[in-house]
């Protein structure tokens, strides 16, 4: 058996040597009373008791704002430029005690940046192929989360490479993948016993158990699509949305970018920065022309794009089920009351 355990006083020294193999390493950090995913860099310590964290994952493959490349005037033939790509000198990223539902949430983003041949992503590609999941099963799930009815789980092992769970002294790392045994074996660690690994499977069931009876988006398929879009349903729905695009920027699967050009003299950088469909400008055109040119037209499109359109084009919903968008939504707008209400 490959499991391995990490006392707790010991997270530091393993984190430190595994910066020291060149991993970048990210982990939920304490941020004014919240808990956010950012990178450690060392002086900060992983927080490990949590429910999830504020901000997601997903910032380490797809950053809230990012540098493509850098462009110059080609002073030998002025109608043409000079591109050069942004380096990027990290040799892995490691994601510390993240959560299982961010851990699936990156196949989602995977099924629209990995998209093979000429519409693959390669700044989003070289990060994620360079990454190490561990993932930090949740002992005691959060009233807000619904991982189980989008197909995930408390302990979930889809996109993790490490499953981690919290033994009260220390973790249980079990190897999913054979790039998480690799990085185990590479590491001084004591073995588990037959005893952590009862224990620890005592946890994983009770914490599955708890979280009841599921709910099945994808019954939703079963509307017609065109009517779903034309209900009036989407007119009272709306209504209480001040469309911050909180839900949007939080959420671990929405992907929306809008890329920029910045030019100072005769060079500039070309760099993406995410976007939501919760803002009228994503969609005004150079025209004035907006498709979508009221609230209405917005909110729907976030609910149907996560529930309907991305479900008929890769078969899952665009959701795991983290409860972000539940917890932090100003105006208490619950993605479960909506999923409820489609189905009916
Ligand atoms: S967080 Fe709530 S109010 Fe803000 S855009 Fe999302 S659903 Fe609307
Ligand atoms: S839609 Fe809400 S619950 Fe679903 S993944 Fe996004 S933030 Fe989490």
């Amino acid at each position: 058996m490959d499991a391995k355990m990490l006392p707790k006083a010991d997270v530091s020294g393993f984190l430190g040597e595994l910066r020291g193999k060149g991993y970048e390493i990210w982990g939920p950090v304490e941020v004014d009373g919240a808990v956010d995913t950012m990178p450690l860099d060392g002086t900060a310590s992983p927080v490990t008791e949590y429910w999830n964290s504020r901000v997601s994952p997903k910032a380490m493959v797809f950053p809230q704002s990012e540098r493509m490349f850098v462009f110059s005037v080609d002073r030998s033939r002025p109608d043409a430029f000079i591109l050069k790509e942004v380096e990027e000198p990290c040799i892995g990223r490691l994601a510390f005690a993240i959560r299982p539902c961010d851990a699936r949430a990156f196949g989602i983003l995977d099924k629209v940046f990995l998209v093979q041949g000429a519409w693959q992503d390669p700044y989003y590609a070289r990060k994620r192929e360079s990454m190490v999941v561990m993932a930090l099963g949740c002992n005691s799930p959060c009233t807000s989360c619904f991982c189980h009815w989008t197909g995930g789980g408390p302990f979930s092992r889809e996109g993790v490479d490490i499953m981690m769970t919290d033994l009260g002294e220390g973790f249980l790392l079990e190897p999913v993948t054979d790039k998480g045994r690799e990085l185990l074996q590479g590491i001084d660690l004591p073995g588990a016993s037959p005893s952590n690994l009862e224990e620890a499977k005592g946890l994983q069931d009770a914490a599955t158990a708890a979280m009841g009876e599921p709910l099945d988006p994808s019954h939703i398929r079963k509307r017609p699509l065109l009517e779903m879009f034309g209900d009036s349903y989407w007119e009272r729905a709306h209504e209480a949305c001040i469309k911050c695009g909180t839900c949007t920027y939080l959420c671990p699967t929405c992907s929306c970018f809008d890329i920029q050009d910045e030019v100072r003299g005769q060079c500039g950088v070309r760099g993406r920065n995410w976007d939501t469909c919760m803002f009228p400008l994503t969609t005004l055109h150079a025209s004035g022309h907006n498709p979508r040119p009221t609230g209405k037209e917005r909110f729907r499109q976030r609910f149907m794009h996560k529930l309907r359109y991305f479900l008929d084009d890769f078969g899952t919903i665009m959701c795991v089920g983290c409860g972000r968008c539940v917890q932090f939504c100003p105006v208490n707008i619950d993605i479960r009351e909506i999923i409820r209400e489609l189905r009916g």
